[in-house]
């Protein structure tokens, strides 16, 4: 570890309680999305850079859905690193149960902070902001330039967040791009999967529930039909070059950070049957059947070579058809890009163990950056609780991820 370093490590030791209670107070800062408001999170972010006079802007495409953006150039031209984080957070259902306040508490108990957003992902986006600050203050000494976005609008994948600001502001494009989500401390995401959405309808007839001959049943179909989309799952889907191998490696990594079986699904294709409608009445035959179903595509897999397997299947079924509701193609990048060997340094220096890389199963703005081609990776807590009650961060893994994007994003714009 150089001096330097070692100074802003030594700094954010001595910063503890004031990072601490910008965290604390910014799970406070309630936002869920839907509707995603994000006024009061947002509001607090530029207060925050405000008082250290850091620059930044607020682009606000819809008034309610604020961006808090910042760039600074440092002293010698170099590589440009964007550091992003979403201020939204999922909604809180009121039958959660929580330990420690409710959630919007913000609590600090047991030497975690517990709430809404806590690990998903004000902690990252905390340590995003935190960056920009530290690095701010030793841009003297450094190449390039650092860009700050903070959005909104992640958490329904909405048009106003990163996707409005990498569409119709390139100066937030960059060379890399360094992100907090939850990914858990043991692992760097280079990729994720893509979500497919497709809603199905079957049509028949219908009838008097006692009048089986005079009808087929919408709802018996819907059933035969759900078994057969399942097997889609079954899809034989290699990841393309070294990210096979890569996973292979990592499996361990990937059960530990998303749980036992993770590393089994990684690179298939999974269906989940997130709705089914159905029928009035007990006695009679339903006309039509809904199934929503929520296909998550691999690395590699786009959406035609699975919905050729749904029309394939649809072949047997004249009563139904469908329409794409959503869809996302996955994303990935260089698993064995520079930023993933200075995280591990990082981290084995702070930590004493490697993050290994792997890929996510859900979805985050990053995907945003590596459809175009800016390499972008994903180092934050782990993901407990996340979207329940009890959602939380130890203090010391809070702590661990700043440090762990200060001294990362120091790395790569002093090289
Ligand atoms: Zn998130």
């Amino acid at each position: 570890m150089d001096d330097t370093k070692q100074a802003l490590l030594d700094r954010i030791e001595a910063d503890r309680d004031m990072l601490l209670d910008f965290y604390t107070k910014f799970v406070q800062a309630k936002c869920p999305n839907p509707p995603g408001d994000t006024r009061e999170a947002a509001a607090h972010v530029s207060a925050f850079l405000e008082a250290r006079s850091l620059p930044y802007r607020i682009i606000d495409p819809h008034p309610e859905f604020p961006n808090v953006v910042g760039t600074f150039e440092c002293a010698q031209p170099g590589r440009h690193l964007v550091l992003n984080g979403h201020i939204d957070v999922f909604p809180a259902g009121e039958h959660e149960t929580w330990s420690h306040g409710g959630p919007w508490s913000g609590a600090v108990a047991d030497g975690k902070v517990w709430g809404r957003g806590s690990a998903d992902m004000k902690c990252g986006t905390s340590a995003s902001i935190f960056t920009f600050m530290y690095l701010h203050g030793l841009r003297d000494r450094l190449n390039g330039r650092l860009t700050l976005t903070a959005v909104s609008d992640e958490e329904t994948f909405g048009p106003w967040g990163a996707r409005y600001l990498v569409d119709n502001h390139p100066e937030v494009h960059g060379d890399c791009c360094l992100n907090g989500e939850p990914s858990s401390p043991y692992s760097i995401r280079f990729g994720e999967k893509g979500p497919l959405w497709v809603e199905f309808k079957v049509k028949t007839q219908g009838a008097h529930g006692a009048y089986t001959h005079a009808t087929e049943s919408a709802s018996r179909i819907g059933a035969r039909l759900i078994a057969d989309l399942v097997r889609i799952e079954e899809m034989d889907t290699p990841a393309p070059g070294n990210v096979g191998p890569l996973l292979e490696r990592s499996a361990e990594t990937t059960d530990r950070a998303l749980g036992a079986g993770a590393s089994e699904i990684i690179q298939k294709v999974t269906v989940n049957i997130g709705v089914v409608r159905a029928g009035l009445k007990v006695n009679m035959i339903p006309s039509e059947c809904v199934i929503e179903a929520d296909f998550r595509l691999p690395i590699g897999v786009d959406q035609d070579r699975v919905l050729a397997e749904v029309d394939r299947i649809l072949h047997d079924y004249p009563q139904a058809g469908y329409t794409v509701v959503n869809h996302a193609p996955p994303a990935w990048c260089d698993p064995e890009h520079e930023m993933i060997g200075i995280i591990q340094a990082n981290v084995k220096a702070l930590r004493g163990f490697e993050p290994q890389p792997t890929s996510s199963l859900g979805g985050t703005d990053t995907r945003l950056w590596r459809y175009i081609d800016v390499p972008a990776y994903v180092y934050g807590p782990f993901p407990t609780g996340m979207g329940t009650g009890n959602e939380h961060v130890p203090i010391d893994d809070f702590l661990h991820v700043v440090k762990t994007h200060v001294l990362s994003a120091y790395d790569y714009l002093s090289r």
